[in-house]
């Protein structure tokens, strides 16, 4: 039977608004909700409510959303998924988890997530892994896991995430639901702590493109505390295009490299449905896009062995060992502080701009990462989207690449292009493939990416096309969200 956490944002905004809905028992339901989560989706949970007057105004009065732990929250603890911030409560909050709440929105919770967001699988969390609520043996995606698991697990409405090569996409795409990463700058990262600055950016994860589109209006915006953020000009409308007449697509030769069976199955098939609605579908060149991933394995570790530094015992969270020895203080705070694949990434970054090495290996990057910017510049030329799969695989199962970090750095091959390029991008669910090698059917994500500060654009076509493949109505029966049935 349906209830009020079937509703989308959207709708239980419109009714908590008409007064048809209690905005303090919705959020009372979703607290008992969230508080059941055996998913390890969230490290905190939002206590009672207090009683104090909550702001009920704006887009999303009085909806609970769930909020990556990386960003701050004053108060609240903030650990990023990394042992080295136990304990830290921070003494501001993030702009982004500001402006939700000046729209109306409630910190539900702060999710899971991989230790500095640094992953494809929340396996590298410091807190445990996160289960995907579409099969428990299986990993939710990365680096924004917690998220997707409570949006898809029924254990939040949306989420707030991060996404610096793929991490807001890929987890959207394993977990059955919708992941947009906007345009870097579109959003404050003021209060979002740093992975590497030049690709970080914010963006929502919901149940459906309309839910993204209403949370996207609330967050963008210029923020004088982060001279990157521009803000989207002009104002960001619901989206309600029925048809993609006139829409040229581009798909780009790589979109079949290594990827499973069932996901270019459904990647083919969103492709015809797309020429359905009236669209083209256009063939592109990305030349340098393939070498995506070997530059933003260079760049994003070289910036956060600079942004990591600050971890020293000396100003957050936790202090180690010392005795009186400065030198001793951190290393001994750093080595068990940080978990495995952070120590990897300061390593390799540290190396990367190391005098003698920065010119073959940072300065080469670089040049890819303009390179890959031209490419699309070039094809955005021709086309007003392009599109691939989101992620080469359905979920895999936990474990099943921890010990091979080149096989989970492949997960980001579609998703990083466009992080290095700056654009936006959308994963929508598109269908359930089984798994190569067999298994039960796991959702498939279809990217659509767009030029720089096109989100309205992209937003119409996602939702033309969500609506034509119908993912939250034909698979209803097997989408855990849809299970979950309130008390009393
Ligand atoms: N999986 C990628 C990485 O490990 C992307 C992470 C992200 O977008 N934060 O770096």
């Amino acid at each position: 039977m349906a209830g009020p956490l079937d509703l989308t944002v959207a709708e239980a905004a419109a009714k908590i608004a008409a007064t048809e809905l209690s905005a303090a028992e919705y959020f009372e339901s979703w607290r008992e909700a969230a508080a059941g989560d055996e998913l390890n989706a969230y490290l905190w949970t939002a206590p009672a409510p207090s009683g104090a007057r909550e702001k009920l105004e704006g887009t999303l009065g009085g909806v609970p959303i769930a909020v990556k732990d990386i960003f701050c929250t004053e108060g609240v603890p903030t650990t990023a998924g990394s042992r080295i911030l136990e304990g830290y409560l921070p003494p501001y909050t993030a702009t982004a988890v500001r402006r939700l709440r000046e729209a109306g929105g409630r910190v539900l919770g702060k999710t899971n997530m991989d230790e500095f967001a640094m992953g494809s699988s929340n396996e590298n969390s410091g807190y445990g892994p996160v289960l995907n609520p579409w099969d428990r043996g299986r990993v939710p995606g990365g680096s924004s896991g917690g998220s997707a698991a409570a949006v898809a697990g029924g254990l939040a409405p949306a989420a707030l995430g991060t996404d610096t090569g793929g991490s807001i996409r890929q987890p959207a795409a394993l977990c059955g639901i919708v992941g947009l990463k906007p345009t870097y700058g579109a959003i404050s990262r003021y209060g979002m702590i740093a992975f590497a600055s030049s690709l970080d950016q914010c963006g929502p994860l919901t149940r459906d493109v309309t839910d993204a589109a209403l949370l996207l209006a609330a967050l963008q915006g210029r923020d004088p505390c982060d001279a990157t953020s521009v803000g989207i000009e002009g104002r960001l409308a619901l989206p309600s295009r029925e048809d993609l007449s006139g829409l040229r697509f581009g798909v780009p030769s790589l979109a079949e490299e290594g990827v499973e069976a069932g996901v270019r199955e459904v990647f083919e098939a969103t492709l015809q449905r797309i020429e359905g609605l009236g669209g083209e579908i256009v063939e592109v060149q990305l030349p340098s896009a393939e070498l995506g991933i070997s530059a933003y394995y260079v760049l994003a570790p070289a910036e956060a062995s600079s942004n990591l530094a600050r971890y020293d015992g000396v100003r957050y969270g936790v202090r180690r060992g010392g005795d009186g020895d400065l030198l001793e203080m951190y290393e001994t705070t750093r080595s068990e502080g940080f978990g495995a694949e952070v120590k990897r990434r300061i390593m390799l970054g540290t190396y990367a701009l190391s005098s003698g090495y920065y010119d073959a290996y940072y300065g080469q990057a670089q040049k890819v990462r303009t390179r890959i910017a031209e490419d699309f510049a070039n094809a955005f030329a021709a086309v007003d989207f392009v599109v691939t799969p989101t992620s080469p695989s359905v979920a895999f199962e936990l474990g099943a690449k921890t010990a091979d970090p080149l096989a989970m750095y492949m997960n980001d091959f579609f998703t990083v292009p466009m992080s290095l390029a700056g654009i936006p991008a959308i994963s929508i669910p598109a269908g359930l493939a089984a798994p190569d090698g067999g298994g039960a059917e796991l959702p498939v994500g279809f990217q659509i990416a767009a030029p720089a500060f096109a989100e309205q654009k992209l937003l119409e076509a996602a939702f033309a096309l969500e609506t034509a493949i119908g993912f939250n109505r034909e698979h209803a029966a097997a989408i855990p969200w849809k299970g979950v049935e309130e008390d009393g």
